[in-house]
């Protein structure tokens, strides 16, 4: 008997930042669409991607299979101290002979290939299979926009925007500061910028990209996407945004001593601290964003890490430090923790981030923006103090800031020189205790709302783009099983 399930297969390049949103967008085609689901990852995610999807609420495990593939060996293929996102694009690419035979293997077909940013070497399993191709994009549009629009460019924009340093016009959407491009795209001759640009021309072969945005968070740029005028002239697939995605968390019902503390605190009277999973600050930063906190005089939820000089992206890697007499970490001013101890935590480990943003005592955030912490602010109601690090954060920050107006932020880029305590404490308080914060808080609560209307099932966008996907998957379903008679 044939089966009448439409049936996708899921590329999920390594490291769980990856993993997570692919499981979220399996979970929704198998949940609410009547898709099967295989979701492929390396040996190294497979045990955390099973907890993850089986330990989440509302989950049916037999809904999505999750297939683990051997983890290439990429030594001698990248220099080893290459950027982390070249590494993964090498291995994906090292790992698309094990996802060919697993699907020669199996018996019920994929009738899609949807495969995430970091896997498309992929995608030309999607003709050898006869299945309809998908990027997944978790990140945003305006990432989405940058990858298509660079590698066709001529020379002399690219020239103008990197070495002269001017703006970037990318149709329909705003300008590009050189200031926040994405380091990807700035060093032509480096093996990065050969390898990624070159992968922005396989977009417009594909039969859709998915991405986790939705209209009112990027309404310019997701206009231009969908313009053939504009941007969707090089776009050419339909463009279906499917956001906000997030995991959807309820702090009461979590057990964490910060819940605890953030039970007894005011309504909106907390501000959150974080740079995302590996974010860090110089030593020299970390000193002042103590004090600035410290003369704020506001409440705050603090998850510190010890200082790394020169290197904004390398909490990843563990460096061992101490704590002295009251607790204080070492490298955080001389009784810190005891001089805030009424008024805040500071937590060193893995801090619940998406119950903490959700919890009422929140009243503002102090991000990196990486994409994931936006939206669990946006989808809290939280506005933030923008405070991007490298990567597409300076692009993010721009769109929270001058778009959106749901953020503050230093003049100062952070990579650029020190933000003096002064400067934190005043940005502190314009967001948790100025007219301007109290403004900010009403628009990203708007926000919250469309956010939430885009996931409703009644005729939200996200749902409506997962069911035009459906559509099609069952279009090519019938197609093929018409061609087996
Ligand atoms: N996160 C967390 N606890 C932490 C740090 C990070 O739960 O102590 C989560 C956070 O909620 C978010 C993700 O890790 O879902 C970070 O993703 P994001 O895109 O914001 O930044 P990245 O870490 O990729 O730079």
């Amino acid at each position: 008997m044939h089966n009448t399930k439409p049936h996708a297969a899921m590329l999920a390049s390594p490291g769980m930042g990856h993993v997570i949103p692919v499981i979220e967008l399996g979970k929704r085609l198998a949940g609410s669409h009547g898709f099967n689901v295989t979701i492929f990852v390396l040996e190294a995610d497979a045990a955390s991607a099973q907890s993850h999807f089986l330990n989440s609420p509302g989950n049916d495990e037999n809904l999505v299979d999750i297939i683990s593939l051997p983890s290439p060996d990429i030594s001698g293929l990248v220099d080893p101290s290459a950027f982390i996102g070249l590494k993964i694009l090498t291995m994906m690419r090292e790992a698309v002979p094990s996802v060919r035979i697993k699907i020669a293997e199996m018996q019920h077909k994929p009738t899609a290939l949807i495969v995430d940013l970091l896997s498309v070497n992929a995608l030309p399993l999607g003709r050898e299979f006869n299945m309809l191709t998908f990027i997944f994009i978790a990140s945003n549009a305006r990432l989405l926009a940058l990858l298509m629009y660079f590698p066709t460019l001529e020379q002399d924009v690219t020239d103008e925007h990197i070495v002269k340093k001017k703006p970037l016009a990318v149709p329909g959407c705003e300008p590009l500061r050189f200031e926040d491009t994405f380091d990807i795209f700035l060093d032509p001759s480096s093996q990065l910028y050969q390898e990624c640009v070159p992968l922005g021309l396989l977009y417009p072969t594909v039969d859709g990209i998915i991405v986790n945005t939705w209209d009112d968070m990027e309404p310019k740029t997701l206009k231009s996407l969908k313009d053939p005028n504009l941007l969707g002239r090089i776009a050419r697939a339909p463009i279906y945004p499917v956001g906000p995605m997030y995991r959807p968390v309820d702090p009461s019902k979590t057990n964490n001593p910060v819940l605890d503390w953030l039970n007894k605190q005011l309504d909106e009277s907390v501000i959150y601290i974080s740079f995302g999973s590996g974010g860090s600050l110089s030593a020299k930063q970390l000193t002042e964003l103590a004090w600035g906190l410290e003369l704020s005089q506001q409440r705050f939820v603090w998850v510190v890490r010890p200082p790394v000089d020169g290197v904004a992206s390398s909490a990843y890697i563990t460096v061992n430090s101490g704590e002295v007499g009251d607790g204080t970490p070492d490298y955080l001013p001389e009784e810190f923790v005891s001089r805030t101890l009424k008024r805040g935590l500071v937590m060193s480990s893995w801090a619940p981030q998406a119950e903490i943003l959700a919890h009422p005592a929140m009243g503002g955030f102090l991000t990196h923006c990486g994409w994931n912490s936006i939206l669990e602010s946006v989808t809290s109601g939280v506005p933030m103090i923008a405070w991007p690090l490298f990567a597409d954060q300076m692009a993010n920050a721009t769109l929270l800031n001058e778009e959106l107006g749901i953020a503050i932020r230093s003049k100062i880029l952070p990579s650029e020189g020190v933000i003096s305590r002064v400067e934190i404490e005043s940005l502190v308080r314009r967001i948790m205790v100025d007219e301007e914060g109290c403004e900010m808080r009403k628009k990203v609560k708007k926000l919250m709302k469309t956010a939430e209307k885009s996931q409703s099932s009644d005729g939200g966008s996200a749902h409506q783009s997962l069911s035009r996907v459906t559509e099609e998957c069952l279009r090519r379903l019938k197609h093929v099983r018409g061609m087996s008679h």
